[in-house]
């Protein structure tokens, strides 16, 4: 059977991309999804020129104007980062995906419910990743998830059958 062609978060498939040097390897993904799946492994903050490691970095802001912030010396990513994705979305036209899958919780891949940090250094779960937005709002038709959600068989399951259809 042909391998079905989705985007991953780079770190979920044990690519020593993040902030530290590491990796957030979500083994039952290979384990249950490889024989259907060939990943397209994106890291946005590693491809953008942040490098690895780097400092950690997080959402600040208004949900409409969100800044992307390193945590210690207070570098604003947002252009960086925002300009890279314009461009990497359009590329991605050609590799004829069928879904992406996103790190949840992160300033750049989290698809929803991402830490946003006010002026007080509250933070709300008010958030989407800078990536994962132009992403979802370049490819609104393309089934998308978390990978803190897959672990659910049953959405697991529901995943499968969109990103099948989008293939047919
Ligand atoms: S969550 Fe996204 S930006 Fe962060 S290490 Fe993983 S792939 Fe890279």
């Amino acid at each position: 059977m042909e391998k079905i062609r989705i985007g991953i978060s780079s770190c979920l498939i044990g690519n020593p991309v993040r902030y530290d040097g590491g990796h957030k390897l979500a083994r039952f993904l290979l384990d249950t999804l490889d024989q259907y799946i060939d990943y397209l492994p994106i890291c946005p903050e590693a491809e953008c020129g942040m490098g690895i490691p780097r400092e950690a970095m997080r959402l600040e802001g208004k949900f409409d104007a969100l800044r992307l912030i390193t945590r210690l010396s207070r570098e604003d990513k947002t252009d960086i980062m925002i300009r890279w994705a314009i461009n990497r979305v359009a590329q991605l036209e050609r590799e004829n995906l069928c879904g992406f899958i996103f790190k949840s919780d992160s300033p750049s891949c989290g698809m929803e419910r991402v830490k946003v940090y006010d002026d007080k250094d509250v933070s709300a779960r008010t958030g989407i990743g800078l990536f994962a937005r132009i992403f979802m709002e370049y490819f609104p038709g393309l089934p998308v998830e978390e990978e803190s959600r897959l672990c659910d068989a049953t959405l697991r399951e529901n995943f499968v059958e969109r990103i099948l259809t989008i293939k047919r």
